[in-house]
Parts: C-alpha cells; sequence; structure tokens
C-alpha cells in the first residue's frame, strides 16, 4: 500500500470519528453531520418537518392514500431505515408487522414508538381488537401533543447542537396544536346531539369521539387487516334510517366500497344519506395541499364533519 494511501484511509478513519468526539459521543449524527430521520406516518413526519425540518433529513415511509395497517416496505424504504439515524414509528400495532421489524433495528440506531409514551390509562381498548389498543391517537390532539412532544425531545437528543432550535419549534408547534384543540371542540359541539354520529369506513376516530362527543361507528375494526365489519350493513342501515342521520363518510387510505353499500342500502329503504366527502384518517392529503400538513388535515376533517352533519 502506498504512503498516499494509508495516509488517505487514517484520513477517513480520523473524520468518522471526529464527531463522536467532538459531542461527547452522544450525537446520533453520520459523518456527513445531518441526522437522518425516518418516520413511518405522515402525521410523524409533518411533526419532525415542523420541529427539525431545516436541520435534518426526513424520510417519510407513507405518502396520501396509503393504509399503515396493511402497509409493506419497499426497496427504497428498506435502503433509508439501512440509512437512518433515528426512525420513528407510531406502535400500538398500527404498523403491524412492520413495527416489529422497526423495533428490531434499534439495537443498532434510536428507535422510538411515539405512540407508546402515552400512559395506557388514556388507551382504548375496543371490543374485537384482541386485547390490541386502538393506535389512531392523533385524533385526540390531547394524546398528539404527548407524540409531538417525545418527537421533539428524541430528535433534540440525537442533535444536541441545535436541541434549542428544536424544543423552540416543539413549544410552538404544541400552542397550534393545543389551540386546535379546543377549536375541533367547539365545531363538532355545534352539531345537535341527534346527528352527532359519524360513520366510517373504519374504526380510525374512536379517540375522537371520545376526546369531542361524537360517537362514532367504523365498518371495519380499527384495523383494516380484517375483512369482517365490526356493525354490518344491515344494522347500519337501521340506525342511520332511525335517527336520520344525513352522510356517511368515506376515507382517502380505505376502499369505498363498503361505505357505499350502505348508501345504497339506506336509499332502497326511502333514506337518502349521502357520501359526506372524504376523511383523512390514517394518511394526511397530497403535499401542497392544506391537507398535506397535520393541521390542515384535522380541520379539513372536522369542517367536512361538522358541515356534512348538521
Ligand atoms: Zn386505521
Amino acid at each position: 500500500m502506498s504512503h498516499q494511501r494509508i495516509a488517505a484511509m487514517l484520513l477517513s478513519l480520523a473524520l468518522a470519528v471526529v464527531p463522536l468526539v467532538g459531542c461527547g459521543g452522544e450525537s446520533a449524527q453520520d459523518a456527513d453531520g445531518t441526522l437522518h430521520v425516518v418516520a413511518t406516518t405522515g402525521m410523524i413526519g409533518d411533526a419532525v418537518e415542523v420541529i427539525a425540518g431545516e436541520h435534518v433529513d426526513i424520510y417519510t415511509m407513507m405518502g396520501p392514500g396509503v393504509d399503515p395497517h396493511l402497509y409493506k416496505a419497499t426497496k427504497g424504504d428498506l435502503d433509508r431505515l439501512d440509512r437512518a439515524d433515528v426512525i420513528l414509528y407510531n406502535g400500538l400495532y398500527l404498523e403491524a408487522k412492520l413495527g416489529q421489524l422497526l423495533k428490531r433495528m434499534g439495537s443498532t440506531r434510536i428507535v422510538v414508538a411515539v405512540g407508546e409514551v402515552i400512559d395506557d390509562s388514556l388507551l382504548q381498548y375496543p371490543d374485537g381488537a384482541e386485547g390490541h389498543a386502538d393506535p389512531h391517537i392523533w385524533f385526540d390532539l390531547s394524546l398528539w401533543r404527548e407524540a409531538v412532544a417525545e418527537i421533539g425531545q428524541v430528535v433534540a437528543e440525537a442533535d444536541p447542537t441545535n436541541a434549542g432550535v428544536y424544543s423552540q419549534a416543539a413549544a410552538a408547534y404544541d400552542d397550534s396544536l393545543a389551540m386546535l384543540h379546543e377549536w375541533t371542540a367547539e365545531q363538532i359541539g355545534q352539531i345537535p346531539d341527534k346527528q352527532r354520529l359519524l360513520i366510517t369506513a373504519h374504526d380510525a376516530f374512536g379517540y375522537f369521539g371520545a376526546a369531542y362527543d361524537i360517537e362514532v361507528m367504523g365498518l371495519q375494526g380499527i384495523s383494516t387487516v380484517s375483512e369482517a365489519g365490526l356493525y354490518d350493513v344491515t344494522r347500519l342501515v337501521d340506525l342511520i334510517v332511525n335517527r336520520g342521520i344525513k352522510a356517511v363518510f368515506v376515507e382517502s387510505s380505505v376502499p369505498q366500497k363498503a361505505i357505499e353499500s350502505v348508501v345504497q342500502g339506506c336509499r332502497e329503504r326511502g333514506h337518502q344519506v349521502q357520501i359526506g366527502g372524504e376523511l383523512f384518517s390514517d394518511a394526511m392529503g397530497e403535499e401542497g395541499t392544506p391537507e398535506g400538513t397535520y393541521l390542515g388535515m384535522v380541520r379539513h376533517n372536522v369542517n367536512t364533519i361538522v358541515s356534512s352533519l348538521k
């Protein structure tokens, strides 16, 4: 080996070691100095973007219209996961088997299930969910604030150089979430009691219903993995007709067929029920649209629900 090659090798070794030494061995960054973060859902990726977007590289696995319950990692995802310093996922079995794969990656990098920091006493364990907690915690903004606080802390600890910037951004975002929580409660409160029933394709809105006082029913359970319905179409049609409910809702990440059969069933009974619009349940809208952010997605859902049911 030539002297030049040996010198180059020693230099590259030194460069690889320098960032670790420079930050007292606590920083998770690569030798390139950029923290690489992978998020599973759009909602988690958006929180990282708001808190740390200027300084970290963010890759979100699940785009618009993607169902996290059924999601399988792509080749591109696996490459990004391999290079990630920090992996953030929802947990509570939202990502099913993928979540277990991510958890195992925690032996070589920082891996955090942000939904699993929430106290167990605040979680719902619905019937028919085989003992799993409902993973859709982002629909109670008071619960999501806890997950977002965890995201802020994880990123700050992984990149101490910018920790001050991150904690400031996280605090400002937390204020927005708190305001949106109040606004959501006010808006849902405008729907008359009898009309306050939210029927969707799958049971993503359990926490939403409990937090904002609206009854919820999903045709499928808290996961879309099982085809079996929680409520069969006939029972739902009965309920809609008897209560004079005006609208049912489709979800951007779930096929519309089942909900359409409910609409058809009501029509056959002489009751016109509308599809009240599309809700963003487990995935956000297209990037660059208002629904492409978490705050915009919640506002869209609330406006859609209130204007269709009132
Ligand atoms: Zn779901």
